[in-house]
């Protein structure tokens, strides 16, 4: 119904160059993301959008006032891409699958950004529908594109105090039919060694040697649960980085854990691994030091039945069913349903993100088009 539009903004938006930069301090971190908004916005301008503000930190938000008594509802996407694979000078290749239906696939020299330029065409092709039929009732519709998801950096620029919303959805996941309502909860942890130095020749019984300690301690965490060893519900340790010397030495990790009790369980093994080792090591001293990143979204979500009533309705109306997946990472939405405006996922139709073989399904991106379409009615 949309696929000829959906195409076309698709394969626009994904040749302006918005890869984020995690190790830059400003936000947005990139210039390249400033084009995309400032592009959108003039699109949505033309489109009759009349509500439009853009932040000084790359927020752009369109509104579509209410024409009937129904509460706000706003719809996400980010305008960044990721910078683990090259995201400049992308050329899009429009092909017909397989399986039927156009699919975009990126050069192969670089990602395709349908991650979540996807997700952008999608608002903008419903936006520019609910401006074409006035007649359909609607509560208030927030269209808002949020740069440097991908780093994480945006969110304590997020205009909170700007959003009229008590629901969002983000439109940034993968094949039709997806929805995401959980994610990971996830914590940091920076651990501390502190040895004790002598010369070798004389260091029997003295030596209390850190950058050993950290080593003892890496070796330690469970191999069973790493990254590589884990999918679906189970959670993980994650080493990050090892660094030290024989009179100190720093260890950072990354835990993930879908329920509270078992990030309990991980936070205490860490304390106890802790101890072990300074247990091996007497003189030698070990702190651990954790703070959250994220939380998962699950809980809060369900505290709210009528958001998953409400996308169960519309996804009917399509003739389909909500296939529920865990997130094994945090969205924009798991921050946002943190600060207690619950957020669930959706499908854009793209795959293999963050990478060269990164594609879409223009059918898919339809679909999604469609639902969102269905939401803002509801
Ligand atoms: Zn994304």
């Amino acid at each position: 119904m949309f696929e000829k539009k959906l195409l076309e903004r698709f394969v626009k938006y994904a040749r302006v160059w918005t890869t984020s930069d995690p190790k830059s301090k400003e936000t947005p971190t990139t210039p390249g993301q400033w084009d995309l908004a400032r592009m959108l916005e003039a699109e949505l301008r033309t489109l009759g959008a009349r509500d439009i503000t853009l932040t000084p930190h790359c927020y752009l938000i369109a509104r579509i006032p209410a024409n009937a008594p129904k509460p706000a509802q706003g719809f996400l996407a980010h305008l960044d891409t990721s910078d683990e694979v090259s995201g400049k000078d992308v050329h899009p290749v429009i092909e017909e699958s397989a399986a039927g239906g156009v699919v975009v696939k990126s050069g192969g020299a670089t990602l395709l950004g349908a991650d979540d330029k996807a997700g952008i065409a999608i608002l903008v092709t419903a936006a520019e529908w609910f401006l074409l039929h006035p007649e359909v009732e609607h509560g208030e519709l927030e269209f808002i594109f949020t740069p440097d998801e991908e780093t994480g950096k945006g969110l304590p620029d997020f205009p909170l105090e700007l959003i009229h919303s008590k629901t969002c959805w983000t439109i940034d996941g993968g094949e039709e039919g997806e929805v995401e309502i959980e994610c990971f909860n996830a914590y940091r942890a920076l651990v501390s060694f502190e040895g004790r130095v002598i010369h070798p020749g004389n260091a029997r019984g003295i030596l209390v040697n850190a950058a050993l300690m950290a080593s003892v301690f890496a070796a330690m965490l469970p191999r069973s649960e790493s990254p590589e060893a884990t999918d679906g519900y189970y959670g993980y340790y994650c080493l990050m980085e090892i660094k030290g010397r024989q009179d100190e030495a720093h260890i950072e990790l990354i835990l993930r854990d879908f329920t509270r009790e078992g990030m309990e369980r991980r936070l205490a093994a860490l304390q106890a691994i802790a101890r072990a080792v300074e247990a091996q090591f007497p003189g030698g001293k070990v702190t651990v030091k954790t703070e959250p990143s994220y939380f998962n979204m699950k809980e809060k979500i369900a505290a709210h039945p009528e958001v998953m009533e409400r996308l169960t309705k519309a996804m009917q109306t399509l003739g389909m069913q909500p296939v529920l997946k865990p997130v094994r990472g945090g969205t924009d939405g798991s921050r946002l349903t943190e600060l207690g405006i619950p957020t669930p996922n959706i499908w854009t139709g793209g795959r293999n993100f963050h990478s060269v073989d990164e594609w879409v399904s223009v059918r898919e991106m339809d679909s999604a088009c469609r639902l969102v379409i269905e939401l803002g009615r509801l």
